[in-house]
């Protein structure tokens, strides 16, 4: 599907500075689509899409979960948990979008999960180390991020969850499945 009709799709749905970022993470995932010799225009169509649920009503997102079949763990969850399952049920069911890696990538965006993908990964590592982003430590994470995909994902699962414990946020299954899968368990 083109480019600017996926832009027209998004843009109503955020401020300037979501689109911005997602411009920001459509071009970090085309560069390492073609760094790691996966398709770019997958690539692109997964980060254009991946935030465009960030605003919906929390309230109508629970809806969805509870009617189609989504993991019923999602349901006590909020915006920042829900936003990644509504886009991959929105680009499916409103954009006709078929591929099943491409709903995966925008679907675990945020947590993550175990067994991901390249493209998953992709999706996932972009949206941390896009230009726009400047926690402290983004660099590091840019660096690794471009030298090895696998290493890349670990460096941000780890930051993410460091994030998360030292704020005590709780954290969603997945992201802690997806952080043990990643880093590995002992047998
Ligand atoms: P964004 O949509 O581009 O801002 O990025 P993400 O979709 O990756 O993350 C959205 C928010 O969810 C961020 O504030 C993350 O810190 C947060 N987040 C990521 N994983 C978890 C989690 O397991 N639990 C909770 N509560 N928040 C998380
Ligand atoms: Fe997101
Ligand atoms: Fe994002």
């Amino acid at each position: 599907m083109e480019r600017e009709k996926l832009l027209a799709y998004i843009k109503p749905r955020m401020p300037q500075k979501r689109y911005d970022h997602t411009l920001g993470v459509a071009e970090t995932a085309i560069e390492l689509a073609n760094l790691y010799g996966e398709d770019a225009e997958k690539a692109e169509i997964a980060a254009i899409l991946h935030d465009l649920a960030k605003y919906e009503d929390e309230e109508e997102m629970r809806v969805i979960i509870r009617e189609n079949g989504f993991d019923k763990r999602l349901i006590p969850w909020g915006a920042e948990i829900l936003h990644g399952p509504i886009a991959a049920y929105r680009a499916k069911n409103e954009l006709g979008i078929q591929d099943e890696d491409i709903l995966n990538a925008m679907h675990y965006h945020t947590t993550g999960r175990v067994g991901m993908s390249h493209l998953e990964k992709i999706i996932y590592v972009a949206d941390m180390t896009e230009p726009n982003r400047n926690f402290p430590g983004v660099e590091r994470l840019r660096e690794i991020a471009r030298t090895d995909l696998h290493a890349g994902m670990r460096a941000c699962i780890s930051h993410n969850i460091s994030f998360l414990v030292s704020a005590e946020i709780p954290i969603y299954p997945l992201s802690i499945e997806c952080y043990n899968d990643i880093i590995g368990v002992e047998k």
